[in-house]
């Protein structure tokens, strides 16, 4: 078997978000990639967050296989892994890891967003991907550290049946563990020891990183492939207004507050980077009846929605960035696509641009829920898990199986029949429920 139809068939994705189906970012189409660059994003820019760290510690060994791997299947010539200088434990074990190999290590600063693709592209190779383009245009591919544990799995046999994430913010006691994908958010609370205080009503709580992260509907939602990390903020929490915000009322504040200053897009780092992204531009076109005058349409597919022009650079509270991925959302159902088009020359002040983590950490009032969450062993009994067809970018998946089947871990349940991913038992037991968006099997030690 080729190693690409093997990182196809283990179900791998980009697990540090996006859900790109590896194999088909591994095997580019055309073009000449002698001198490309494989990048290994270790950065784990948003705060709380450590789970990424916490892989690098114990799987340097796993990551450094995966990328020789991956770079013979590419033909890349650099290969990169990136990590931020002070993860300490992480450097020093990638550094063991690819002792004797060409493997080099690129130590970042503590800036966010330092994992945004772009922004790590143009820091480890000088590259630049064009508006409209993506990281193959300049013969670069990223993949997330946690996605190459994956690979190193696959190398051995095994799909990806299971995620490792961390539980922070208002719980009682952070960590990191590694759980069955479609375990309930519910256990990952109890495995932290439970809320602060209160209980599930008094909580907002966040999938992934608190900056980038999206809001779960509910406690029994289940982790996906790319679930980085679970964090429930006090609904009081400066946090959880922009989380919620509501699109009407923010029109009628762009309307009467923002006062055009800018500022959100001198601080923007896709702005930086030359993209034509001017979130001052978005906020006047909704007050300027929902988009009249948005001219460009490339400034808003080029926004990462790191949301640095709301959580950093307004002073009254608004929130670019939500209206950035609100039109985004917008221009892509009405099938609008980006077009590719010629970069501004890089701005000549872009490091003073960086964000440390520390500021936005303070200015978020995020000191309090920044403490260490070490790996522990997850004991919480899951009496079932809750997988969901489509945890990638693409089509669901089809369902291969049936209630009543029985079923053991790692073996397929959903095939994949385009751009997309099929998915794995994650627990020993019986398929309980299949329905158009999930899959439930019941644990065997419930049966
Ligand atoms: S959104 Fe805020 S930072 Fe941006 S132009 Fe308006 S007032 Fe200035
Ligand atoms: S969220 Fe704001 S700061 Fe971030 S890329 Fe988009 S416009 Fe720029």
């Amino acid at each position: 078997m080729s190693f690409i139809d093997l990182v196809r068939d283990a179900g791998i994705v980009g697990a540090g978000g996006a859900g790109f189906p590896t194999c088909f970012k591994l095997a580019p189409a055309g073009g000449d990639f002698g001198d490309a660059y494989l990048v290994a994003n270790g950065a784990e820019c948003e705060p709380l967050l450590q789970s990424d760290q916490r892989l690098m510690e114990t799987k340097a060994p796993d990551i450094v296989r995966a990328l020789l791997a991956s770079a013979r299947a590419l033909g890349a010539a650099n290969v990169v892994i990136a990590t931020k200088s002070h993860y300490h434990a992480s450097v020093a074990a990638l550094r063991r890891a690819a002792e004797g190999t060409a493997i080099k290590l690129h130590l970042l600063k503590s800036t966010y967003p330092s994992g945004d693709e772009r922004t790590l592209i143009h820091e480890v190779s000088g590259r630049i991907i064009p508006a409209g383009g993506l990281p193959h245009d300049v013969g670069c591919v990223v993949c997330n550290t946690a996605t190459l544990v994956n690979i190193g799995a696959a190398l051995d046999g095994k799909p990806v049946t299971d995620k490792v994430l961390t539980v922070s913010g208002a719980v009682k006691n952070p960590v990191t563990v590694e759980v069955p994908i479609g375990t309930p958010l519910s256990s990952l609370i109890e495995a932290a020891g439970g809320f602060e205080s209160g209980g599930e009503d008094d909580y907002h709580i966040i999938l992934g990183g608190p900056l980038m992260g999206v809001s779960a509907k509910n406690l029994d939602e289940g982790v996906t492939k790319t679930t980085g990390g679970i964090i429930p903020f006090p609904k009081t929490h400066k946090l959880v207004y922009y989380k919620t915000i509501d699109i009407s009322r923010q029109a009628k504040m762009a309307k009467a507050v923002c006062c055009q200053c800018s500022l959100c897009t001198q601080l923007c780092p896709r702005s930086a980077l030359g993209l034509n992204v001017s979130p001052h531009k978005a906020m006047r076109a909704l007050s300027a009846e929902r988009g009249k005058l948005l001219d460009n349409m490339n400034s808003i597919f080029s926004c990462c929605e790191c949301g640095l022009c709301s959580y950093f650079a307004c002073n009254f509270g608004l929130a670019p960035h939500v209206i950035m991925g609100n039109f985004k959302r917008e221009l892509a159902a009405q099938g609008i696509k980006p077009q590719k088009e010629s970069l501004r020359p890089v701005d000549a002040g872009i490091d003073n641009k960086k964000v440390p983590v520390a500021r936005l950490v303070a200015r978020l009032d995020l000191g309090r829920y920044n403490r260490n969450a070490p790996l522990v062993p997850f004991s919480v009994k899951v009496p079932r898990v809750k997988i969901p067809l489509k945890m990638h970018i693409g089509v669901p998946c089809r369902p291969v199986v049936t209630a009543g089947t029985a079923v053991k871990k790692g073996a397929l349940i959903a095939q994949s029949d385009g751009l997309g991913a099929p998915i794995h038992a994650s627990i020993d037991g019986v398929i309980s429920a299949v329905s158009n968006d999930h899959i439930e099997i019941q644990a065997e030690h419930t049966l």
